[in-house]
């Protein structure tokens, strides 16, 4: 027995010298990716939320419906279809062919790992220049916008557009297009594009085009036969993209998200950008004020009617970022949230007030309210049956009319939320975490209050 367990015991503590904290740094490191989901969405893995987890095609075997699944809980991903399993460095190592060091080191490029520097060597890694993303993200809105303007198969998308009563001259404006389905061999469309303005010598990488993900499985684009919003920054430069889903998609099955954005990339971070900021900011100035709404055709719909001091979160989030952002060219700071009038809209316009504006308002001198278009599920369902009987002069005030008559600041709605608290005593809060969380399962296109 001994003789056994000498060297057993001669080896542990030789190796613990040898490389101390090697396991223990290893362990920690596992524990730090902040998101399983954010880090299969930076790696172009579409999600969508239902029965309790995230699933997606598999991106290590061909299918039609979903079998790929992500429990965000555990930090792991298992696909019922070929039994590929583990964490977030091996999806990460899986989907780019890297080792172990270079995924970290990837992951920490985009902060999708919280990690103290010294347990994590950083991996040199090919540096995409930024200029070179952004070259290449206007190209491809512009492949985008023409394809939407020009091309046979887009038929579908302008016809959606129609129907949701955006103008031509709108969507020049928010520069919107869609993604076509054509395959060359196994080179997407946009990457096939993107390639031959490459040959062109225009100067463009491979990374920079890996980068802005138009091409995240073997066989398919991210965007193809979908409606493209381009995301801008203030400047009005392409940065990323929204999509869309069409009614009726040829090439996608049941199961497929209605949105898919872009991947993280170091220009496009969707908790720090707001759609149609660019166009909204000369407007916010003029009125002093900034109407912040959910969806992007929210956005689109009053632009078109000449409502145009409104932006949008991307997505899931609303973040304290994003409404300092859109307050900022108001010289009163002044923010409405006009979030959407179901649960999910209310449960998001509750968390809000009691818990993120509290901090918010105090530190950086804002004036918020809250407002509502009931019995209008949002604005885009407002404009879209207030213009059937009015011109568009009626409907902005009718508009005006409603938000002020359904405005209260928002630590009255804060109150309220408290008080409703103080009533059910022993109760879960209805408001809290856990509804909100159950609420982006149900819709993966509400907001979620971060
Ligand atoms: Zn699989």
């Amino acid at each position: 027995m001994v003789k056994i367990l000498v060297p057993f015991l001669l080896v542990r503590v030789l190796r613990g010298w040898l490389y101390p904290g090697t396991r223990r740094n290893l362990v920690r490191r596992r524990n730090n990716v902040k998101d399983i989901c954010e880090v299969a969405e930076a790696l172009g893995i579409e999600l969508i939320s239902k029965s309790g987890g995230y699933w997606s095609l598999c991106p290590f075997h061909d299918e039609k419906t979903p079998s790929f699944k992500l429990s965000p809980e555990k930090g792991v991903f298992y696909c019922f279809g070929c039994g590929a399993k583990g964490n977030a460095f091996h999806l990460t190592q899986k989907m780019r062919s890297c080792n172990f060091e270079e995924a970290s080191s990837w992951l920490l490029s985009l902060s999708l790992l919280t990690t103290n520097n010294k347990t994590v060597p950083m991996v040199e890694q090919k540096e995409i220049n930024e200029h070179e993303l952004r070259l290449v993200l206007s190209a491809l809105a512009r492949y985008y916008a023409k394809s939407l303007s020009e091309s046979v198969e887009a038929g579908a998308a302008r016809m959606y557009l129609y129907d949701r009563g955006i103008s031509p001259e709108t969507t020049i404006k928010f520069g919107l297009g869609y993604a076509p389905s054509r395959s060359i061999g196994q080179i997407s469309a946009s990457r096939y594009f993107l390639q031959e303005l490459q040959q062109k010598n225009v100067s463009i990488s491979i990374p920079a085009i890996d980068a802005v993900g138009v091409k995240s499985f073997p066989k398919r684009d991210r965007f193809a036969e979908r409606l493209v919003l381009p995301i801008r920054d203030p400047a009005g430069q392409t940065v990323g993209f929204g999509s869309r889903l069409l009614p009726q998609p040829t090439i996608y099955k049941k199961n497929v998200p209605k949105y898919v954005n872009s991947p993280v990339s170091s220009v496009f971070a969707k908790s720090r950008l707001l759609f149609g900021l660019d166009q909204a900011a000369p407007f916010i100035r003029q009125h002093d004020e900034a109407i912040i709404v959910e969806g992007y055709f929210d956005v689109l719909t009053l632009h078109d009617c000449g409502i145009r001091n409104v932006v949008a979160a991307l997505g899931v989030t609303l973040t304290r970022f994003q409404i300092e952002h859109a307050a900022r060219y108001s010289e009163s700071r002044a923010v409405i949230l006009l979030l959407d009038s179901d649960s999910a809209g209310n449960a998001a316009t509750d968390k809000l007030c009691a818990s993120l504006l509290p901090n918010l308002v105090q530190d950086a001198g804002l004036d918020v309210s809250v407002s509502h278009l009931k019995p209008f599920k949002d604005a885009a369902d407002f404009v879209q049956s207030i213009r059937k009987h009015q011109d568009d002069a009626g409907l902005r005030s009718l508009f005006a009319q409603t938000i002020l008559a359904n405005k209260i600041p928002w630590e009255q709605r804060r109150d309220k939320v408290l008080l409703g608290d103080l009533f059910k005593p022993g109760a879960p809060n209805e408001n809290g975490d856990q509804d909100v969380q159950r609420q982006r399962e149900v819709d993966n296109n509400s907001i979620v209050v971060i």
